[in-house]
């Protein structure tokens, strides 16, 4: 008996046929609108451009809309590659970004030469393919632009009223490669149980770059008993935000990598700046050649990203010595003082131990 349903195969051929199908439609949309732009009926509806009426009346973005005119507007100079769609070896999307690169760069256009890329190459790949044959023919005018994309970088940041940092802004390529090449090694998962989403990752990862590796300077002023998290105590003042909260500075203390200003309760300055609870110099030293990386369980972030640990902290009057401190990742630490984690050492070794309820929802080791 035949199974009802269709195969895989014959699945796979309509998406094909259908593809086909819709990139037909999208060649003959792009000449209508190409016909549509000559007419005024857009101006006597009130749009500025046709592009405009377009983009609002068919529901399309800005993109897909100029590939329609792009499309148009060169296809004298493309006929071999829209036969080459008509016969299924290119898609609508290579004939577009060919009629781009017609129009960009002008009279020193060859079909011939994009053609076969065109053929052999996925769409993305064209894309590529097509910038580096417009900085070929047009080196000046391909820099040209990549200096007017620069003129438009930015960066914002703005202090939002609960004391979060709004970061908005732009890079040009070559500033977001450098931002992306220095912070996707950062961004990675740390482990299986990893439940951080991908833009929380980056998130982090900005955090640990701000930081260099190195403990970041921050100014702190503190009492003593919020740094020992003693009911009732007030949060904690930090230079460029707002008050933080007892864990926080416990985390930030642990390594000792801020600029303390410790207050008594009558405001009275009784400890400013470094002291030899400091993880540093050869202490620092040891711990690296030690530890290597992270000591949380199944966590290999590498020492030049971690924080020194003290197991018991040098507020409960745990010693900065190699016996009572470790290396932990920055989100391994975060976990320890802020989620509330317990790390514990038996038989030499660390062994994570899950705060009792998590919002009420038990959650497996990381690592
Ligand atoms: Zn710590
Ligand atoms: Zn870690």
């Amino acid at each position: 008996m035949v199974d009802p349903l269709p195969s895989g195969e014959e699945n796979a051929r309509r998406l094909v046929d259908l593809r086909r199908q819709i990139d037909e439609l999208e060649l003959e949309f792009s000449r209508e609108a190409a016909a549509f732009d000559k007419t005024t009926w857009w101006d006597f509806e009130g749009f500025n451009t046709a592009a405009d009426w377009i983009r609002f009346n068919c529901h399309m973005t800005s993109h897909d809309v100029w590939n329609a005119f792009a499309v148009a507007g060169a296809a004298r100079e493309m006929p071999a590659t829209i036969e080459a769609m008509h016969s299924g070896e290119v898609g609508f999307a290579h004939v577009a970004t060919m009629g781009r690169t017609a129009l960009e760069v002008g009279g020193a256009f060859d079909e011939a030469k994009l053609l076969p890329l065109a053929k052999t190459y996925t769409p993305g790949k064209f894309f590529h393919q097509c910038l580096h044959y417009r900085h070929a023919v047009d080196a000046e005018g391909y820099n040209r632009d990549q200096e007017q994309l620069r003129e438009g970088r930015y960066l914002r940041l703005n202090t939002a009223r609960d004391g979060c940092l709004v970061v908005t802004g732009l890079l040009d390529p070559a500033g977001g490669a450098a931002v992306r090449s220095a912070l996707e090694p950062l961004a990675q998962k740390s482990g299986q149980n990893d439940d951080r989403t991908r833009d929380q990752r980056w998130a982090d990862a900005l955090e640990d770059l701000s930081k260099g590796g190195k403990p970041a300077e921050l100014q702190v002023t503190a009492t003593i008993e919020t740094l020992k998290g003693m009911a009732g105590a007030p949060a904690a003042d930090v230079e460029f935000s707002l008050p933080i909260s007892a864990r926080s500075v416990q985390r930030i203390a642990c390594d000792c990598n801020v600029t303390r200003v410790l207050l008594d309760q009558d405001s009275t300055v009784i400890d400013v700046g470094r002291s030899k609870r400091l993880v540093d110099g050869a202490l620092r030293k040891a711990l690296v050649v030690r530890d290597k990386h992270c000591q949380w369980p199944g966590c290999e972030r590498p020492a030049s990203w971690c924080d020194g640990h003290h197991l018991v902290h040098w507020i409960e009057g745990g010693e900065t010595n190699l016996d009572n401190c470790i290396l932990l990742c920055k989100r391994h630490h975060r976990m320890v003082h802020e989620g509330g984690w317990k790390l514990v050492k038996v038989e030499g070794r660390i062994v994570a131990v899950a705060p009792t309820i998590e919002f009420g929802v038990a959650r497996g080791p990381d690592g």
